[in-house]
């Protein structure tokens, strides 16, 4: 496998995904803001270049993983011009967790110039990105998730074609509010066991084997000393911040607002990181929400 790929945002979960490329023999060339993230990228092998649109320029395929939409669309269609300097024949990829209507504009302006572009925002979390065991929530045309299958078949271990542009990150959004849910219900529950004397271990193997088994008790536990690989158990160092996702939630918001759908829970979440955030948590892994409903506002 030789194939290009220009990867731009190598954070938390843009740092492993490239790695697994480079490891599956891709050719990469990066670019991130921060310089250490680059360096980093370079020691794996791959070839930093000078911008964004540098890193884009002549590669089969360009993935972004940045954090949200304004940065997405000012690297696109703003001061990163990263349009101007892909090639026709390029395919983009923007594995970034952003709003439908965001995805559907840049989308747009690059079939505006003959360039075809796919949403694809991934689910797992930097466990999943390290053991290339994400899973992709695709949208755009056909041919395009056709094309990029290859690539997402090193990254991640399932990927499904939602529908057309924007439909991958409307499932996505649908996805995380789920996922807040069930991280502060999850989170609530442990609480309420261990104030009752249970050992959080033993009660979250119960519930991993009965009813209320869920994702977050399977790979994340919010409890810290359960589970030796989650945040929980390192300081609930992120893994997925906070402020990550309360822009989920918040678009799941957005959207419950513009097509008049009611999301109670969703709603009830978004208050719960808010608050948690402006208690100076932005920045803590989202499982840390546990210290929330323990009293305990900072981590
Ligand atoms: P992160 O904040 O760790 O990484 C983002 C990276 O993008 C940083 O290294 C930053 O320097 C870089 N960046 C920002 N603007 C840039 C620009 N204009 N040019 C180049 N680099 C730029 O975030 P993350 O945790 O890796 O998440 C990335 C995306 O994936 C987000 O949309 C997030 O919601 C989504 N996501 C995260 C997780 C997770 O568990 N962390 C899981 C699924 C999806």
């Amino acid at each position: 496998m030789s194939a290009t790929v220009g990867f731009i945002g190598l954070g938390n979960m843009g740092a492993p995904m490239a790695a697994n490329l480079i490891e599956a023999g891709y050719t990469l060339t990066v670019f991130d803001l921060a310089e250490q993230a680059s360096a980093d990228a370079a020691a794996r092998g791959a070839r930093v270049a000078e911008s964004a649109a540098a890193a884009a320029a002549e590669a089969e395929f360009v993935i972004t993983m940045l954090p949200a939409g304004p940065q997405v669309e000012s690297l696109y269609l703003g001061e990163g011009d990263l349009l101007a300097a892909a090639d026709a024949d390029t395919l983009l990829i923007d594995c970034s967790t952003i709003d439908a209507e965001t995805a559907r504009r840049v989308a747009g302006a690059a079939g505006e110039r003959g360039i075809a572009m796919l949403d694809a925002p991934v689910s797992g979390g930097v466990n999943g990105a390290k053991a290339g065991g994400l899973t992709f929530m695709v949208g755009g045309e056909a041919a395009g998730v056709e094309r990029a299958t290859p690539l997402f078949e090193v990254m991640g271990k399932a990927h499904f074609h939602a529908g057309p542009g924007g439909a991958g990150q409307v499932a996505k959004m649908c996805n995380n509010m789920l996922l807040g849910i069930l991280m502060t219900g999850t989170s609530e529950a442990l609480n309420l066991a261990v104030a009752n004397g249970l050992d959080p271990a033993v009660v979250s193997e119960i519930m991993k084997n009965a009813s209320g088994g869920n994702w977050t008790l399977n790979v994340y536990n919010p409890y810290p000393g359960v589970m030796d690989n989650a945040p929980a158990s390192n300081g609930y160092k992120p893994g997925f911040g906070v402020d990550l996702m309360l822009k989920d939630l918040g678009l799941a918001m957005d959207s419950s607002v513009a097509n008049g759908v009611s999301t109670p829970l969703g709603s009830m979440a978004r208050n719960l990181y808010s608050m948690h955030s402006q208690a100076g948590n932005g920045g803590a892994d989202f499982s840390s929400i546990m210290n929330l409903l323990k009293g305990q506002g900072t981590t």
